[in-house]
């Protein structure tokens, strides 16, 4: 199972569906805090099912501005375990051109593996930049659909 592809989770947008105007069904709010920070979520519990399900396919992994936060603050509140997280260089949203900003640093960690990466910031140039991979965009005032997964099993059949 070494050469699983990777499953490359963001979380603002695909499991924090930051643009709805309401809560979408299924979906509950977070209060988190942590030292003098607070953040509110919209965080749904089948997620951590249909990933959780995802990871006999998929290495999972953290691609998302929460960094370590992602496995200390949000993993717990959806069932996943701890996963390996990227860590973003200090300059890493600088010059992106049209591509998103993490997309170079995405081809430099996955190496030859191939992935899927799932995002809202996401375009039809990452894709091109990123050929050997599945980039997804996820609509941020939906969060991550059924259709959504169905692609991404579909994907790595
Ligand atoms: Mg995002």
């Amino acid at each position: 199972m070494a050469d699983r592809p990777y499953l490359l989770l963001d979380i603002d947008g695909p499991l924090n569906p930051y643009r709805a105007k309401s809560i979408p069904p299924g979906y509950a709010q977070h209060e988190i805090q942590e030292g003098e920070k607070t953040w509110t979520l919209l965080l749904s519990q089948q997620h951590g099912v249909e990933l959780n399900a995802l990871a006999t396919s998929y290495e999972l992994v953290w691609a998302t501005s929460w960094e370590h936060g992602a496995n200390r603050l949000i993993a717990p509140r959806l069932g996943l375990p701890e996963l390996p997280v990227i860590i973003w260089p200090p300059d890493a949203r600088s010059n992106p051109g049209q591509n998103s900003w993490k997309s170079r640093h995405i081809a430099r960690w996955v190496g030859e593996r191939r992935f899927a990466w799932v995002d809202d910031e996401v375009s039809s140039f990452d894709q091109a930049y990123l050929p050997q991979g599945l980039v997804h965009r996820v609509d941020a005032s939906r969060g991550l659909t059924a259709e959504d997964f169905a692609v991404l099993r579909a994907w790595v059949d």
